[in-house]
């Protein structure tokens, strides 16, 4: 599966629950980039001034990344790709390994118009230990300021303060919409 579509659109959330229902494996590049700065490893530290100011990173890391990640096991099974190609350079290496590994693409375009997004973006928040995200007023955590799963405090992502959203927003018209 491949999921497609603007930041804050659903991707995150529905491919969550894709993965629980199907066993495939979830694969959210955004994720695993926010996890290597959280670890420091070089790979974290080259990606996150570009991750703050809402730029995408560099096709050459991210195609290195998925092209290692899907050899793993857990991936015979299928996968779902969040986050992944973002650009048109992305999806024709995407292309090759889909060639390589002979699977069968579904895609799942998400079409959110702007004002919705940015309702979602601005009200989302997030466990900085476990990636859970939450928003104010559509899903709230139960107990006010706390992950349901692990107890952290939530934050806001830097990237999801409005003037970055912008940029992220630009950034997706401009390199992820020719992808469609
Ligand atoms: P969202 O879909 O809400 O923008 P993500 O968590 O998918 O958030 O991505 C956050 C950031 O990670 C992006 O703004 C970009 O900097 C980086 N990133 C994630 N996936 C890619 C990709 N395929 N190509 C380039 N940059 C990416
Ligand atoms: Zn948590």
């Amino acid at each position: 599966f491949l999921l497609l579509g603007p930041p804050g659109a659903g991707k995150g959330t529905q491919s969550a629950i894709i993965a629980r229902r199907t066993g495939v494996a979830r694969i959210s590049t955004g994720e695993m980039l926010r996890d290597a700065i959280a670890r420091q490893t070089p790979l974290g530290a080259q990606v996150a001034p570009l991750m703050e100011r809402g730029s995408l990173v560099p096709d050459s890391l991210l195609v290195a990344l998925i092209a290692e990640r899907v050899t793993e096991p857990d991936c015979t099974n299928g996968l779902l790709l969040d986050g992944f190609p973002r650009t048109v350079n992305q999806a024709e290496a995407l292309d090759l390994l889909v060639q390589e590994r002979q699977m069968e693409l579904v895609v799942l375009n998400f079409d959110v118009p702007r004002e919705v997004l940015l309702r979602r973006l601005s009200g989302r928040r997030w466990c900085p230990r476990c990636q859970a995200t939450y928003h104010l007023e559509n899903s709230p955590p139960k107990r006010t300021g706390l992950c349901d799963q692990c107890g952290s405090s939530l934050i806001q992502r830097a990237d999801d303060q409005e003037d970055v959203v912008a940029r992220r927003l630009q950034a997706y018209d401009a390199q992820t919409v020719p992808v469609i």
